[in-house]
């Protein structure tokens, strides 16, 4: 059977109308030509006038750990610590003994008094239950004392890049391991309870497609997220594309990873191995992500290194050997000046195998030429606008606040696409859109990034979908409505190419579909849709 969609707009396109056949567009044109290729068995769905996009690609999120952040105890709305504390007691009373109470999401920069939640604090609320909450950024962790006797760690603990604050209960960035592994175990089930949960998530907000970066989030190595991924696009059963960006612990790990016959491309269109995710530094809410200089709020920190400048090179090095691009995290500018080094001998002419850099944030003219030059594929975040404006100058200085978030000098001069970073934002791509065009928070009001670097509302749309799929090798077949594509769509109430651009974070997404699948349909006054 055939679906026509009749009476749309859509992005890109001067289509009345699309045709799509076992999961693809097979034609696009005006409504009377695809009524005319309808038979009596075929379905239409009258569009209505509204507006229709590709469908969303998340060019950089954490799939398996939204799922995880959407099921525990969730801490992003906390506007003080004492809301905070008040979650925290009344998860601790329907938690049973012994049980881990896990939550993530706060940000201290919210609080009126910036003080974050710290171990005597956690332990007056929750003596008896391992505490552990992780910061919005994902690179910083407040404990309590159960939660750090079950992990080992006493005052004498230390850790290579990474930090602990055992009178507080702080710990950050590579220490943060030794808490994952004192967590219950992840299986099978839970990792398929997560995935679900994200895949829904996604698809609500219009996304057919992640680039994900899931392994650090569940089990001790690959294989557990791996096996999970594979048998769930071997029975049809992902409602996103899964493009996997293979983070390790170490690389022993990744070599065991390639010895296993793993590579860039290996997998189908649900399930693909994409490139090597490299974490090399911390975030700059945290004052972790690596300057070259100091912190303009903090002149006794420079943030530091999670990796050491050999182990960068090794993997960069293996990569290349087989094939692989790399893509590193990359928030402090000294962060980049490592990465540039590490790529210096790899990265061929015109960057053939899309090697990249992830944030590509705190930026300096001569590393975004350099940028430029090499024709990295940068994935970058607007949605990161909302927060990262309050506190931009305050950590970074003027100078360099202003050459920051380089993203029209990025999307004009190279392959540049937009995600979340999910679950440190929550993925939200017309929000996304909205914030990359007019640079303004809407959290911090009176707070923005240089306008200068704003993107058109086009060029915002084409960082979640063209773009994304450039990134990934997809742009013929994803990322378009298009014949021959697959039908990945999302119809929105909402034409945001021409609506006033602060109502382009309030469209509505009514319908979602993926591979020609409904995967998400709005119901009114039903959160949870079809
Ligand atoms: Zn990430």
């Amino acid at each position: 059977m055939s679906v026509g969609y009749i009476n749309g707009t859509f992005f890109h396109s001067d289509a009345e109308a699309i045709l799509v056949e076992d999961g693809i567009i097979t034609m696009t044109g005006t409504n009377a030509e695809i009524l005319a290729a309808v038979t009596k068995e075929d379905e239409i769905v009258d569009l209505a006038g509204t507006y229709t996009v590709p469908g969303f690609i998340d060019s950089h999120m954490h799939l398996i750990g939204l799922g995880q952040f959407l099921t525990n105890l969730q801490l992003d709305d906390c506007e003080s610590l004492d809301e905070l504390l008040d979650l925290l007691r009344q998860k601790a009373a329907e938690t049973k003994a012994g049980e881990w109470i896990i939550g993530r999401g706060y940000n201290e920069d919210r609080f009126p008094d910036h003080r974050r939640p710290v171990k005597s604090m956690l332990d007056a609320v929750c003596p008896d239950k391992p505490v552990a909450l992780t910061r919005a950024c994902g690179h910083a962790m407040s404990v309590n004392s159960k939660a750090m006797e079950l992990a080992g760690i006493d005052e004498h603990t230390t850790v290579e890049g990474g930090h602990i604050d055992f009178a507080d209960g702080i710990i950050e960035e590579n220490a943060i391991t030794l808490i994952h592994d004192a967590w219950p175990k992840d299986t099978p089930v839970s990792v398929r309870k997560a995935i679900s949960a994200g895949m829904r998530y996604c698809n609500k907000k219009g996304i057919t497609t992640v680039c994900s970066d899931d392994f650090p989030n569940a089990g001790d190595d690959y294989r557990l997220p791996l096996d999970v991924f594979e048998q769930l696009s071997y029975r049809q059963e992902l409602t996103v594309r899964v493009n996997e960006q293979c983070e390790f612990g170490s690389v022993k790990e990744f070599s065991e990873f390639l010895d296993d016959g793993y590579t860039t491309d290996v997998g189908n269109d649900y399930f693909r191995i994409g490139p090597l995710k490299l974490i090399t530094d911390g975030s700059l809410g945290a004052r972790t992500a690596a300057l070259s200089g100091t912190y303009a709020d903090d002149p006794s920190r420079t943030g530091y290194m999670a990796i050491n400048d050999e182990d960068l090179e090794l993997y960069v090095k293996l990569a290349a050997r087989f094939n692989m691009p790399a893509i590193a995290h990359c928030i402090g500018d000294d962060a980049v000046d490592r990465v540039l080094a590490a790529y210096e001998d790899v990265v061929l002419e015109g960057n053939p195998l899309h090697h990249g850099i992830v944030h590509c944030q705190i930026m300096r003219p001569d590393q975004i030429q350099k940028v430029l030059d090499k024709k990295l594929v940068c994935y970058f975040q607007s949605l990161f606008v909302d927060y990262d404006a309050s506190i931009l100058e305050a950590r970074v200085g003027r100078e360099l606040a202003k050459t920051s978030y380089p993203f029209r000098t990025l999307f004009e001069g190279t392959i540049a696409c937009n995600g979340s970073d999910a679950p440190v934002e929550l993925n939200d791509p017309l929000r996304g859109i909205m914030l990359a065009v007019t640079r303004e928070s809407k959290r911090f009001p009176g707070c923005s990034m240089n306008k200068d670097e704003a993107l058109t509302v086009e060029q915002a749309v084409m960082s979640y979908t063209e773009k994304g799929a450039e990134a990934i090798f997809m742009e013929d077949r994803i990322g378009r409505i298009k014949e021959g594509y697959y039908a990945d769509f999302a119809v929105l109430d909402t034409n945001i190419m021409a609506c006033d651009v602060n109502a382009i974070g309030d469209a509505k997404v009514l319908m979602t579909v993926m591979n020609g699948e409904r995967v998400y349909e709005y119901v009114p006054d039903d959160p949870e849709g079809r």
